[in-house]
């Protein structure tokens, strides 16, 4: 038996029948580390491609440390894991990335290693892909040896515009790996020992060879004559021919030469894996989240107003009562909160799918005995014996935007032929432009698409493989428990997704919608929120289900004394509300202590709409527990007055000296909270400058010393987008 086949048993674990050599493929392996499922379903991409072309992949999470080993890994790996947060590792990773950063590890510790890392990311986020880089670096630091580049993959752009050519690449990659690593553990008899190795089999080689070829990809010419007569897209029309104004310009619906007249490269069918069996009989179905025993249930004690009416943005606060709950928080925290899918937009894909009778049907899912999936599994996250309601409000993220894998599943139950080709231009190569003007930037989602694709009648069991988990949505603790005990304040924006061409009716963020809705019987207005709060025993509470996020490094200074600046524009303010409470209560408690400066850059579009907590923030200034409030409006610019900041980092460069002062001699912090795709990249650029002014040295030198602040902590970011 040679060396490719003994790895290949390894991958599939104990036989208890015995499998011919030539029908096991040489194996590598393949980890994830995921936070929101993505990087998971790379992973799980590549492992079903894998077996395309003659490999095993021998998939599993970083966090499941028993099913793999690479100290003893002998086969080429292959790593797939996202960033989350400030540039954390995601939660599946912690243990790996900290097992790795051991400094006790010899500098040859993998020097057997063969890798290959594909890093997902979000250049919106200063700290891109971070996790990735963190484990790349650290791995050739511990003498592993990359078999095929890193790819760093953006989710701020797509992800697919790496992530597919990488995997396209990567095939030819594992090949010379696996067949280089196997030439070495010839020569190494210490380790030929421990895999037994002998020749590479000529079968397997050419084997493997054959299968490199056979693409994933499958060419597809559609003609002209597939068209079916009564098409919506008629031939002339697609040329642009003096037709409707709509003909010249492409839409969701239309595409125009070159694009409609190419030939495409569409991606595989990803094969189908879960059975969906409707049962009439009664559950009982409580209309809870679901949740894995971390999140509490509590009550909404107060909502409040925050912005004027004609504010551009609407900002909430809603105070949580927690005195019942073993819910203890730092300010700095965040929480995590379980939200249902709009009902209208359940309802409304209920009657699109035709399936509105049996919206209180038990669904039943199982895996497909004839799947070729490869580690397929019933999502974890759809209880048994929900209802078909129950599975659309809870479970599945229904407003997620269709990634091409969905919309390629889609085409095959689509019977319109000109809508079967768009929404394969969609999901080709030669589509990608299009997919992202028309499907990704503006958020479209599953029933955007079946509105405007009539023709298609997707099966449950596509949603159920294709829509991913209904994500918590995380915010901002905007108090202190030392100021307001038993209770948890956060402050929120009402994301509105205005009516567009590709989504006829305007609507609201999932969980912000939700939220403002629960809560518009009890909200009072501007101006208003210190009234009293609820009583948490008053029955007409809304309720809702939160878990504690804990942030290990965005919290005030240990050290009272070292000063700190706070850079918070709109809702990013929150959190240091909650810093400035504590501190007051602190200062209130420690009358003899010494208390560093403190600074706050505020900035929003109008003074008078959504000068968020402009009281409580002034209060702060007046007791001393903020020393300095720096503030700017964006929209407020007076004809004819001095040119006053626009924006907070505007702000930032007219305080230059102190700021440097603070950061460079006085040893302090500099926080920074909100909206990660503009500002935190512009408050970063000022203070690059700022360094580099008051230090006297250019943008490199000036962005090193930046990351030298972020490594001791004192530059922390918690931003969002
Ligand atoms: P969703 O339905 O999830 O939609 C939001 C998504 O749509 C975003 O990806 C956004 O980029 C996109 N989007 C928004 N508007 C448009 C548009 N017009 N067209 C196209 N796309 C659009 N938020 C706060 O308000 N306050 C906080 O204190 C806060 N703290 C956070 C802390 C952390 C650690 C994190 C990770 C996030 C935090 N957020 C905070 C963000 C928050 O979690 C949610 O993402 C936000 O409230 C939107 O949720 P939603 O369900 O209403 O919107």
């Amino acid at each position: 038996m040679d060396w490719w086949c003994r790895a290949g048993l390894e991958a599939v674990g104990s036989f208890s029948t015995p499998v011919m050599p030539c029908e096991v493929k040489p194996r590598f392996l393949l980890l994830y580390g995921s936070q929101r499922g993505q990087a998971k379903s790379i992973a799980e991409e590549i492992s079903d491609q894998s077996v395309e072309h003659g490999f095993v992949a021998d998939i599993c999470c970083l966090s499941q440390g028993d099913r793999y080993n690479l100290e003893r890994e002998t086969a080429p790996v292959v790593v797939v894991v996202s960033t989350t947060g400030d540039g954390d590792p995601p939660d599946t990773a912690i243990k790996f990335v900290k097992g790795i950063k051991t400094r006790t590890l010899p500098s040859d510790h993998f020097a057997h290693l063969r890798y290959a890392l594909l890093a997902l990311g979000d250049t919106n986020y200063t700290n891109f892909c971070n996790c990735g880089k963190t484990i790349d670096s650290r791995l050739q630091e511990l003498g592993a040896k990359h078999f095929y580049a890193t790819g760093h993959a953006d989710d701020g752009v797509g992800l697919e515009l790496v992530v597919d050519p990488w995997i396209e690449g990567l095939w030819e990659a594992v090949k010379k790996a696996l067949a280089e690593m196997s030439a070495s553990n010839q020569e190494r008899p210490e380790r030929a020992a421990a895999v037994q190795n002998g020749e590479l089999g000529s079968s397997h080689k050419e084997n493997t060879e054959a299968t490199v070829k056979d693409l994933k990809i499958q060419l597809l010419r559609v003609n002209e004559e597939e068209q079916s007569p009564e098409s919506p897209r008629t031939a002339p029309e697609r040329e642009g021919a003096g037709s409707s104004p709509a003909a010249l310009e492409p839409s969701l619906t239309h595409s125009l030469p070159p694009l409609s007249e190419s030939t495409l490269n569409v991606p595989a069918l990803p094969p189908p894996y879960i059975g969906v069996k409707l049962l009439d009989i009664a559950t009982e179905q409580n209309n809870d989240p679901p949740s894995n025993g971390s999140f509490h249930q509590v009550h909404i004690s107060k909502a409040a107003e925050l912005t004027r009416e004609d504010a551009v943005k609407r900002a909430l606060l809603l105070e949580l009562d927690i005195s019942e709950q073993q819910i203890s928080y730092k300010p700095g925290d965040s929480f995590d909160v379980l939200c249902p899918n709009n009902e209208d937009e359940v309802e409304a894909l209920l009657q699109r799918l035709g399936l509105e009778e049996q919206k209180n049907f038990t669904v039943q899912l199982q895996l497909r005995t004839d799947t070729k999936k490869k580690a397929a599994q019933i999502p974890s996250y759809i209880p048994e014996s929900s209802t078909l309601q129950y599975l659309l409000t809870w479970c599945l993220e229904i407003r997620s935007v269709p990634k091409k894998a969905f919309l390629r599943a889609l085409v095959d139950h689509t019977t319109d032929a000109a809508e079967r080709r768009r929404l394969q231009e969609l999901c080709s190569k030669q589509g990608s432009a299009d997919y992202n003007r028309f499907v990704r930037d503006p958020s479209l989602c599953l029933l955007d698409l079946l509105r405007a694709f009539a023709s298609c009648s997707p099966p449950l069991s596509l949603l159920v493989e294709h829509l991913p988990k209904l994500q918590p949505r995380s915010y901002s603790a905007a108090s202190s428990s030392l100021c307001h005990p038993g209770k948890l304040h956060f402050v929120f924006n009402v994301v509105e997704f205005p009516a567009c061409l590709e989504r006829p009716v305007a609507r609201r963020g999932v969980c912000t919608g939700w939220l403002s809705n629960l809560v518009s019987p009890l909200l009072q207005p501007r101006g208003t929120s210190e009234g009293p709060s609820g009583s948490a025993s008053a029955p007409s509470l809304p309720k809702v289900f939160v878990s504690l996020r804990p942030n290990t490094t965005f919290h005030l200074p240990s050290d009272p004394a070292v000063p700190f600046i706070m850079v918070g524009p709109g809702t990013g303010v929150s959190p240091f509300i909650g810093f400035l409470q504590h501190r007051e209560k602190q200062r209130q408690e420690n009358l003899d202590s010494v208390f560093g400066e403190t600074w706050l850059f505020f900035g929003c579009r109008h003074k008078d709409r959504e000068f968020l907590f402009r009281e409580e923030l002034e209060g702060f200034v007046a007791s001393g527990t903020l020393t300095h409030l720096k503030v700017c409006f964006s929209r407020d610019r007076p004809a004819g007055a001095e040119p006053e900041p626009k924006y907070v980092q505007d702000n930032l460069l007219l305080h230059s000296q102190r700021v440097a002062d603070i950061l460079l001699k006085k040893g302090g912090c500099f926080y920074v909270c909100g909206d990660a795709k503009n500002m935190a990249k512009d408050v970063n650029d000022a203070l690059t400058e700022i360094v580099g002014k008051e230090l006297q040295v250019d943008k490199l030198e000036a962005m090193k010393t930046l990351a030298g602040l972020r490594e001791e902590r004192r530059y922390l970011q918690d931003i969002w987008s």
